[in-house]
């Protein structure tokens, strides 16, 4: 698997949870806004084996780990890597995935207690947000479904960025999750241009006002809390 670096303990990944963050190289999407650019080639990092990883990341001071990229989904030794942190003692395990390798990411609910989801936009504009010829939907719905139907903790959110995205879009991502049986909370970040983010990608983006999503938190679905978190 490729890895591209590790922070040893992180307060911010995982609520209230200190973890270890392992960032995997490469990505299968190309959204313009991504922070975390020069990692979506799919040769960026470094090939590592499993039990040299496990190494790398035992005795930090953390509770746990979150697996991000990225996109983790793309290694098919992840649910290895997953049992070996597992078999070696680990606490809480969190994925970010944006869902599009579903049949990788079946096999790795055993090893997770929690997924942050990234709900990139609406159904119809996936493959639009995400730059991709294959329109991906389809996978991300049955990684929402394996989820919501699971043991592990669905955590979806999605970065809504200025002059892209819409609160309307929101809502009707709010609706679909509702639509699919999810009760919950929902997150929204804020886009934030960033060193990591493409310059020539990002010049029609703008960062969001919190007040464009506002009226939102009045009209979720019923067991759904629409958490907005400006950074
Ligand atoms: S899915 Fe995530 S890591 Fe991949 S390009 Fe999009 S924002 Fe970047």
């Amino acid at each position: 698997m490729r890895i591209a670096t590790v922070i040893d303990i992180s307060l911010v990944d995982v609520p209230k949870i200190p973890v270890t963050v392992i960032f995997t190289g490469g990505c299968n999407m190309d959204c313009g806004y991504c922070q975390n650019a020069e990692i979506i080639p799919l040769d960026s990092g470094t090939e590592m084996a499993i039990p040299d990883i496990v190494e790398s990341v035992r005795g930090n001071l953390s509770d746990g780990y979150c697996i991000t990229g990225g996109e983790p989904t793309i290694h098919k030794d992840l649910p290895l890597l997953l049992k070996a942190l597992r078999d070696d003692g680990a606490g809480h395990i969190n994925l970010n995935t944006q869902g599009s390798v579903p049949d990788v990411l079946e096999k790795c609910l055993p090893y997770l207690d929690s997924v942050w989801f990234d709900m990139k936009t609406i159904p119809e504009r996936y493959a639009e947000i995400t730059r991709v010829k294959s329109d991906p939907w389809s996978r991300v719905l049955r990684s929402i479904k394996l989820l919501i139907e699971s043991d592990v903790g669905f955590w979806p959110r999605t970065t809504y960025v200025g002059q892209l995205m819409n609160a309307d879009e929101i809502q009707r991502i709010a609706n679909l999750l509702h639509e699919l049986g999810f009760q919950g909370e929902y997150l929204i970040q804020n886009y934030k241009k960033s060193t990591g983010t493409r310059e020539s990608l990002v010049t029609n983006f703008e960062e969001p006002n919190q007040s464009e999503l506002d009226p939102l938190l009045d009209s979720m679905p019923s067991g759904i809390t629409l958490k907005l978190e400006w950074r």
